[in-house]
C-alpha cells in the first residue's frame, strides 16, 4: 500500500489548518470565556460547540469497540464522503473506482469535485470481483467504493473479496455500512487495525433513526482521522446534533428493538410480495429494504403515487430494469402498500 503521505494531495499536506477559539484554548478550570465573540446571553446555544465532539465520540466508542481518535463525526455520511475526495483525490488528475449500481452521493461527490468516476458493473448476483475492481485502477486510483448492504441492491458483498480488495489495493477502500445493523454479516470495524488503508462509513440515518439530525461516522486509522479533522468545517457537527446522538445513545436497546421489529417485517414484506401477480422477482435483502423486479416499474409506481404510498423507482438504474425499490415500514405501513398492490390490475 501507498502511504497516506503519498496519498493525501499535496495542497492538503501542506495545509495549516483553520485555528478555532475553542481549538486554542481546551482546558476545563476557566468560567470566564471571552476569546470567541459570542453573546453571553442564551445560554448554553450562545457557545460555539465542541469542535471535536469528543464527549459524544467516547459514547460511540463504547458502543462500536473503536477508540475515539479512530472515529470522524460529519454532517451526515454525505460530509465524510466529500472530505475523502478534497482530502486524497486531486482535480482531474486522480480517479476512483466504483462498484455498479450503488449510492448515488460517491459519484455526485466525484462530479463535484472534478474527479474521474470509473464504475464496474456488479453480476447478476449483484456481488463484485476485486479482480475487476482492480483491473479499472492504474496509478491515479486513489479510492474504491463499497457498500455492503449495497444500495439499491439490498444484500452484503462478499466478504471474501472485500477482504482479497483491501489486499491487492495501494490506495483507500471505502466501505459503507450504513445498512449493517440490519445485515447478520459482522461490520468490518473490527477490522481496522489490520487494515490500514480501510475507511468505514456509518451513519445515524437508518437504523438510529435520527436522519434528522445529520450525523455520519467515518472509522480509520488516526492518520486518515487527522486529515479529516484538518480539512472539515470548524463546527461541522452542532449542538443541537451533538444531544440528540447522545441521547440516542443512551437509548441503545430501543435502537436494537427497531432493528429487531424491521428485520421480521421485511421477512413478512418478503413473504407477500412473493405472491403478488405485478412480481417478476424478489432480490435478497440484508437491510431495511429490498429490491423487487415487477411487471411495469413505471406504471406500478405512478399507480402508487395516485394510493398515496411512494416507493422509489430503481428502472433507469444499472442492472435494475422494472425494479422498484421498497423500505420496509411498519405493519400498518406496509399492510397499505400490500393492499394497494393487490388491487393492481396492469
Ligand atoms: C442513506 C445512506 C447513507 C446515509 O447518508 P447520511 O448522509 O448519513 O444520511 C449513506 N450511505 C448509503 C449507501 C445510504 O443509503
Amino acid at each position: 500500500m501507498k502511504t497516506i503521505e503519498e496519498l493525501t494531495r499535496p495542497n492538503i499536506r501542506q495545509l495549516k489548518p483553520y485555528s478555532s477559539a475553542r481549538d486554542e484554548y481546551k482546558g476545563v478550570t476557566a468560567s470566564v470565556f471571552l476569546d470567541a465573540n459570542e453573546n453571553p446571553y442564551n445560554g448554553p446555544h450562545n457557545r460555539y460547540p465542541d469542535p471535536l465532539q469528543w464527549d459524544l465520540k467516547v459514547e460511540i466508542s463504547k458502543i462500536k469497540k473503536v477508540a475515539p481518535e479512530h472515529i470522524f463525526l460529519g454532517n451526515g455520511s454525505d460530509e465524510a464522503i466529500d472530505l475523502v475526495y478534497r482530502a486524497f483525490c486531486e482535480p482531474r488528475i486522480d480517479n476512483v473506482v466504483a462498484i455498479d449500481p450503488t449510492y448515488g452521493m460517491y459519484q455526485v461527490c466525484a462530479d463535484v469535485n472534478d474527479v474521474e468516476y470509473r464504475k464496474v458493473l456488479l453480476d447478476e448476483h449483484f456481488q463484485f470481483s476485486a479482480d475487476k475492481l482492480l483491473a479499472a485502477t492504474d496509478e491515479h486510483t486513489k479510492l474504491i467504493f463499497l457498500c455492503s448492504p449495497n444500495n439499491p441492491t439490498g444484500n452484503d458483498l462478499l466478504r471474501s473479496e472485500i477482504e482479497k480488495l483491501l489486499h491487492g489495493f495501494d490506495g483507500l477502500v471505502l466501505l459503507d455500512e450504513a445498512y449493517n445493523d440490519f445485515s447478520d454479516a459482522p461490520s468490518f470495524l473490527s477490522e481496522l487495525d489490520k487494515y490500514p488503508n480501510l475507511i468505514v462509513f456509518q451513519t445515524f440515518s437508518k437504523a438510529w433513526g435520527c436522519a434528522a439530525i445529520r450525523l455520519g461516522m467515518a472509522f480509520a486509522s488516526t492518520e486518515i482521522i487527522s486529515i479529516f479533522n484538518k480539512i472539515k468545517y470548524p463546527y461541522n457537527v452542532n449542538l443541537l446534533t451533538q444531544k440528540q446522538a447522545m441521547e440516542m445513545l443512551h437509548r441503545y436497546y430501543e435502537i436494537e428493538r427497531w432493528v429487531k421489529t424491521l428485520k421480521e417485517e421485511r421477512g413478512y414484506l418478503e413473504e407477500q410480495f412473493a405472491q403478488l401477480p405485478c412480481t417478476v422477482k424478489m432480490y435478497p435483502s440484508d437491510a431495511n429494504f429490498f429490491l423487487v423486479r415487477v411487471t411495469d416499474a413505471v406504471k406500478i409506481y405512478n399507480y402508487l403515487v395516485g394510493e398515496g404510498i411512494i416507493v422509489r423507482n430503481r428502472n433507469s438504474v444499472a442492472l435494475c430494469g422494472n425494479c422498484l425499490r421498497v423500505t420496509v415500514g411498519t405493519r400498518t405501513e406496509n399492510d397499505k402498500l400490500i393492499e394497494a398492490l393487490k388491487a393492481y390490475t396492469a
